[in-house]
């Protein structure tokens, strides 16, 4: 187990007064070398993407704002974040980091990112903290890479994967799988290869018997050949931007599902943890440690 390397900066913690607690996934990395499911020096640091990568996914204007660093307050409104340098280089570093994944899980089957699942970022413009699409582009640049490569993106944080969906609709050979709750943000949905809307209060088995069933009919439809896993832990019951009610052993569940799902067959896994809102930080670290943990002992043998 201790062989696997995990994907994370230091970088990633910014100061921002803010939702969207940033060290979670520094605790996250510390939870997991102090546990000995990750060695300290298997923790491997993201490159920064080029404008090349960048335009895989976003407009050109888009990117040039992100390039020169410079977000117009509207901008900022729409991404609901208070953009300064610091934080669009850790956004872009977020986006290193999962194409570095996505390069070892085609490498060793098990691509392992303590941090990215940026989906409200859309073409265009950022939304939802979001600022890069990093799962559009790591897949994006498989794709170029080998076009051959069927590629299923299963996002399943609470809320919907619509950045991700808007970038990859044109893309016949990406498949985009969103299960989220229906009366959360985003207010204005895009239209992903499935979505499945779950209501509010959904519990845990409920939520992992559509999710069964919807991996089932993904597989039987579209025969993937990369797997993407977007492993929000906001569908947790006491998440403060969610609206679902899935105890911790429900998301393991939900974990296991996807991964014994890809090790079955046989395919390779990016994992991305996205959002994560707890009032208590320790909880949401505890979510995405699990996660981490259970990806090792399922898909990283
Ligand atoms: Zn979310």
């Amino acid at each position: 187990m201790l062989k696997m390397r995990l994907i994370y900066s230091p970088l990633y913690t910014i100061d921002l007064s803010h939702k969207f607690k940033t060290e979670k996934f520094e605790k996250t990395c510390e939870l997991l070398i102090e546990k000995k499911v990750i060695k300290r020096d298997k923790i491997i640091e993201p490159e920064m993407p080029t404008e090349e990568d960048l335009l895989l996914a976003h407009s050109t204007k888009w990117v040039k704002k992100l390039l020169d660093m410079k977000l117009t307050p509207a901008d900022q409104l729409t991404a609901e974040l208070p953009v300064n340098k610091d934080i669009i280089f850790a956004h872009l570093l977020h986006c290193g980091g999962t194409m570095m994944a996505c390069d070892i899980a085609l490498k060793e089957g098990l691509g392992l990112h303590c941090g990215g699942g940026a989906h409200h970022a859309h073409r265009d413009y950022g939304a939802g903290f979001c600022l890069v699409n990093d799962i559009a582009i790591a897949a994006k640049k498989a794709l170029k890479k080998n076009s051959d490569k069927k590629i299923l993106v299963i996002d399943l944080d609470v809320h919907q994967g619509d950045g991700t969906a808007e970038i990859m609709s044109a893309e016949k050979n990406v498949f985009t799988f969103s299960m989220h709750s229906k009366d959360i943000y985003p207010p204005k949905k895009e239209k992903s290869s499935l979505d499945i809307e779950l209501e509010s209060k959904t519990n845990g088995s409920v939520y992992n018997s559509k999710l069964k069933e919807a991996l089932k009919n993904i597989f039987d439809s579209f025969s993937p050949n990369l797997i993407f896993y977007n492993a929000g832990a906001d569908v947790y019951k006491e998440d403060t931007l969610g609206d679902l009610s899935l105890s911790i052993e429900d998301i393991e569940d939900r974990d296991k599902i996807v991964f014994e799902k890809a090790k079955s067959s046989g395919l390779p896994l990016v994992l991305t943890l996205s959002g994560g809102y707890c009032a208590d930080i320790n909880k949401t670290v505890k979510i995405h440690f699990n996660t981490i943990k259970k990806a090792i002992e399922i898909v990283g043998r």
